[in-house]
């Protein structure tokens, strides 16, 4: 069958029910699955046969959900996990553990930052953050001999850098390791990473995937595209005998396309179990089915609300590269034609003091940790995330105490544009 558009795998993806089935996947909610025979269930513990037998590693609603996404990214194998962080931890220890290294873009959602400068860390993988905006020179500076793979986010949080992932994904393969992309804000509406090179993709479907705020939850995407074989020396867990799994060799048993898959699954969620509530992925399959739709609208509001911000006196800088003079302008034309994504950051004139009156007078758009859903939220770092940092500090981390982060909802893009004119008039 030829690929469906974007538009219908949202909303028919991953799952096609037989003659008398349910039209909505349906929520598996047990925790266990029966077998006849002893021997039916050792051929799925020696993962001589497909099926499921325990739901913290596997669930048939889970795997619709994940086979849709898979289909929407372009991918080979997919799975979802219990969040966010969860999905990039899991691409990132499923191919490097104690002594392994990694290099990582700089500019990346400050979580995952603290998972690969902090946690990862004390668990004995070093990490190399090089700038979004390095050269190819640079870029290859960071490589070591034990480096596992290189990480980035197509448009970061909150900076809104633009990842150029063809030159990511070169520098990767030339130093023979996997480029894994956190597509989580372009979403594959607006970006399909692997169609630039990536190998690995990862979300964090807590944002626009779920977009109504409701469930927190992640995924991991293959592209089925990167041969672990040609360099085995380098993944030996992939490409040696698992002694805990009878001696299979994922990359042999599996192929490119399903090794990274199968050994994520059958040996980091069976040993750190975070998987996402068949519940969840429910609440996420109803998500996804409006994705297209949503994107399209949050992107347009983002650009409209961008463009009022940018011609307002009070507003000393607004970052979205959707608008002309953006510096990541000419890099979102290539990876981001359809649009970017609803949140946008800017800087008030009269910092802290400014955002602080700003965020206060806001009616519609209310104060929250969260981004990329339905409603209209905004933060303020410097008063919140980042409250312990003095303006000096947050001016190193290249934070301005005035920067204010918008993401627009799916409300009237002029009912926004009032609101925050009305605020900007009391700051
Ligand atoms: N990746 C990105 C780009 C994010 O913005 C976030 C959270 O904001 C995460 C990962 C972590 O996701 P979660 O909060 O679902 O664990």
């Amino acid at each position: 069958m030829s690929r469906k558009a974007i538009e219908t795998l949202c909303v028919q993806g991953g799952y096609t029910p037989g003659n008398g089935e349910p039209r909505q996947i349906p929520i598996i909610q047990s925790t266990t699955f029966k077998y006849d025979t002893s021997e039916d269930m050792g051929k799925l513990f020696d993962l001589e046969a497909s099926g499921y037998f325990y739901s913290r590693l596997q669930n048939p609603t889970n795997d619709y959900v994940a086979a849709k996404i898979c289909a929407l990214e372009g991918g080979s194998a997919a799975m979802l996990t219990s969040s966010g962080q969860a999905a990039n931890f899991f691409a990132l220890f499923n191919i490097a553990g104690c002594g392994d290294h990694i290099v990582a873009s700089s500019s990346i959602y400050g979580g995952t930052f603290n998972l690969i400068a902090t946690t990862m860390a004390k668990m004995g993988v070093s990490a190399s953050f090089v700038s979004p905006d390095c050269t190819e020179e640079e870029l290859n500076a960071a490589f070591r001999e034990n480096t596992k793979a290189v990480f980035g986010e197509t448009i970061a949080n909150p900076a809104l850098t633009v990842l150029d992932i063809e030159l990511f994904a070169k520098a990767a393969h030339a130093h023979g390791v996997p480029l894994i992309v956190d597509n989580t804000f372009a979403t594959p509406v607006n970006c399909r990473p692997f169609e630039w090179g990536a190998d690995i993709v990862t979300h964090s479907t807590t944002k626009y995937m779920d977009g109504h705020g409701v469930a927190v939850g992640g995924a991991v995407v293959d592209s089925g595209n990167f041969d672990w074989m040609a360099n085995a020396g380098r993944f030996p867990g992939l490409c040696t005998p698992d002694e805990s799994y009878h001696g299979i060799v994922y990359a042999e048993k599996f192929g490119r396309e399903g090794a990274f898959i199968t050994k994520c699954t059958s040996q980091l969620m069976r040993d750190l179990g975070s998987i996402q509530s068949p519940q969840s992925a429910f609440y996420l399959n109803l998500g996804l089915e409006s994705l297209h739709v949503r994107v399209a609208r949050h992107c347009e509001n983002g650009q409209a609300v961008a463009e009022f911000l940018a011609a307002h006196p009070k507003v000393a800088a607004v970052n979205y590269c959707g608008l002309p003079g953006d510096r990541y302008h000419e890099r979102a034309k290539k990876y981001l034609p359809k649009g970017s994504c609803g949140v946008v950051s800017f800087e008030l004139k009269g910092g802290r003091q400014a955002a602080e009156t700003f965020m206060k007078s806001l009616r519609l758009a209310a104060i929250e940790t969260h981004v990329a859903d339905a409603r209209t939220c905004c933060l303020n770092p410097a008063t919140s995330t980042h409250r312990q940092m003095t303006d000096e500090q947050l001016a190193q981390a290249g934070i301005p105490a005035g920067l204010v982060r918008i993401s627009c909802g799916l409300e009237d893009a002029a009912d926004l544009i009032a609101d925050i004119r009305q605020a900007l008039d009391r700051v």
